[in-house]
């Protein structure tokens, strides 16, 4: 199976990014970030503190999570319900990076994500792909941004859909994600010693994604 792996820090464009290779080359996009949201989302909605690591990992291992395909984007499901949206927000995020810092929430995801790579091409993004979960991907990307530009994107993005968000919070708040997920012991952020270093902050969506199929033409080659 060909796989790329796209790491970087919060609202660096990953996703957006990984959906068009994705679509390019007629693989699959993984959005293993949405996995640690349902788990996050999940303990939310049960009352269990994100610092209690012993309810955490319970709900994690009882929490039916499954990823299902339809359209060709990803759709994600806990217990049965479609929650690809309600996830979608800083309070499940912040959740979501809250959750990860445990072993046991990882082992179980991490399971859940190899075999998906294992019976399709993938890209997938997230934190630890590179480093962890594919260790021997065709293609490894360490995608970033400045803060301030990736704070910026995400405004934007909120604004898209009609919520408006302060630049200054977004920017703290991103800064806070960033020091935790690089900093943990499980897994921390962390550009792999074979990705490829790619920082977006002055560059078109398009000259990103381009420039990452560029590189896997030149890894299969
Ligand atoms: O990518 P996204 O912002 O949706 O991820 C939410 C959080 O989940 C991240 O801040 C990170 O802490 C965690 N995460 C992770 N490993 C991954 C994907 C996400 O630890 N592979």
């Amino acid at each position: 199976m060909a796989n790329i792996a796209i790491d970087g820090p919060a609202g660096a464009g990953k996703s957006t990014i990984a959906k068009m290779v994705a679509k390019e080359l007629g693989f699959v996009y993984v959005d293993t970030g949405a996995m640690y949201r349902a788990i996050a989302l999940s303990c939310i909605r049960s009352g269990i503190d994100v610092k209690d690591e012993e309810n955490v990992v319970k709900e994690c291992e009882n929490a039916k999570v499954t990823i299902k395909y339809i359209n060709g984007s990803q759709k994600i499901f806990l217990d049965d319900e479609d929650v690809t949206s309600t996830i979608r927000n800083e309070e499940v995020g912040n959740g979501a990076s809250a959750v990860s810092v445990y072993g046991r929430v990882r082992s179980r995801l991490v399971k859940m994500q190899q075999e998906l790579a294992a019976n399709t091409d993938v890209v997938m993004d997230g934190r630890d792909i590179g480093t962890v979960v594919l260790p021997n991907a065709t293609l490894k990307v360490f995608l970033t941004a400045s803060v301030e530009e990736r704070a910026k994107r995400r405004v934007n993005e909120m604004a898209e859909k009609g919520v408006t968000v302060d630049l200054e919070q977004t920017k703290a708040e991103i800064a806070m994600r960033d020091e935790r997920d690089t900093t943990r012991k499980e897994s921390p952020l962390k550009q792999a010693d074979d990705a490829i270093l790619l920082d977006s902050t002055s560059m078109t969506i398009d000259e990103v994604k381009n420039s990452i199929i560029n590189l896997y033409k030149k890894a299969i080659a």
